[in-house]
């Protein structure tokens, strides 16, 4: 595992710094992976993408705490954030022809033109632009398969605050506070809605992950806990293999064994094309291993062992 830059981000609403950990590269040696799908990796830790501010409370998507400075991993000394950026497109990382054809729907003009104005690299995208509008750009961008490249424009010579030197670590939220920001709109979209009921879900069951405490059925818990539950069952997207699972999973910890079945359909996983064959492999194994719970009517969370 080799450590990547700690961030500094702040509170959307306070501004409070928060510090983020990331990864340059990790693996998953070591990781245990239960049926409900969650993956603890001691070589890959995971940030939580939903948080809640330690210093005013406020709820937030990690996406949204803007990026105030940061810590190299191997100095103590803390830096700001540029205060703006100049933006470039510097490498193409899909096939060139791809990228041609996608710029072309994308901006309305011939594909030989834009395989004219591809071959230029780099292309200057903006000068002198914040991040929201760098980020806006990468995205946009690395959509059509390219790569975008930013360098420090003007830069602050304010000194670095002291607090930052203590600012706490983004929190991991549990069941009930992510029932809370559910209630509270904080899920802007489907997407965002299936996120937090999911990471509701795992958080309700970390506490039977070791096997200390007794696993209490979904049909004996808070309602809350059940419709939560019920509603990612109809959230997911049934056209996606992996949803399929996790909607067996789910049926399956909900009691309704011959339901889960219908979702664990292993004849038309196996025929499904997959661009990566091991994903599929994968899927295909835990796919046998859910399946056996339900035939033995268990509904309690498990931890998966590949071997
Ligand atoms: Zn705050």
């Amino acid at each position: 595992m080799l450590p990547g830059p700690t961030l500094i981000l702040a509170c959307p609403k306070c501004s409070a710094p928060h510090r983020s950990g990331t990864l340059e590269s990790g693996n998953t040696f070591g990781a245990k992976v239960w049926s409900d799908g969650k993956m603890i990796a001691p070589m890959m830790p995971e940030e939580p993408a939903f948080t809640k501010c330690s210093a005013c409370g406020t709820f937030c998507w990690v996406s949204d705490m803007p990026q105030i400075g940061s810590y190299s991993p191997w100095s103590n000394s803390p830096q700001r954030e540029p205060l703006s950026f100049n933006v470039s497109i510097d490498d193409i990382w899909d096939e060139e022809e791809l990228v041609a054809r996608r710029w072309a729907a994308e901006f309305g003009c011939s594909i030989d033109g834009a395989q004219r104005m591809l071959q230029k690299l780099p292309i200057e995208l903006a000068k002198d632009v914040d991040a929201a509008t760098v980020n806006k750009l990468t995205a946009k961008y690395e959509e059509l398969g390219l790569s975008v490249a930013r360098m420090p424009c003007r830069t602050s010579t304010e000194p670095v605050p002291q607090e930052w030197a203590t600012a706490p670590d983004l929190l991991s939220l549990n069941e009930i506070e992510i029932f809370s920001a559910l209630g509270g709109g904080l899920a802007r979209t489907p997407d965002e809605e299936i996120l937090l009921r999911i990471a509701a879900w795992h958080a309700g069951n970390d506490d039977y992950r070791d096997g200390s405490k007794a696993w209490v059925p979904y049909l004996e818990r808070n309602a809350a806990a059940t419709s939560n539950l019920e509603l990612l069952l109809v959230l997911l997207d049934k056209s996606k293999a992996s949803h399929r699972l996790m909607a067996g999973e789910i049926a399956r910890q909900l009691g309704q064994f011959d339901d889960t079945l219908s979702w664990l359909d292993q004849d038309k996983l196996e025929h499904a094309s997959f661009e990566d064959e091991q994903q599929k492999e994968n899927l295909l194994a835990f796919m046998a291993f859910i399946r056996g719970l339900v035939l033995q009517r268990n509904s309690q969370l498990v931890q998966f062992d590949e071997s």
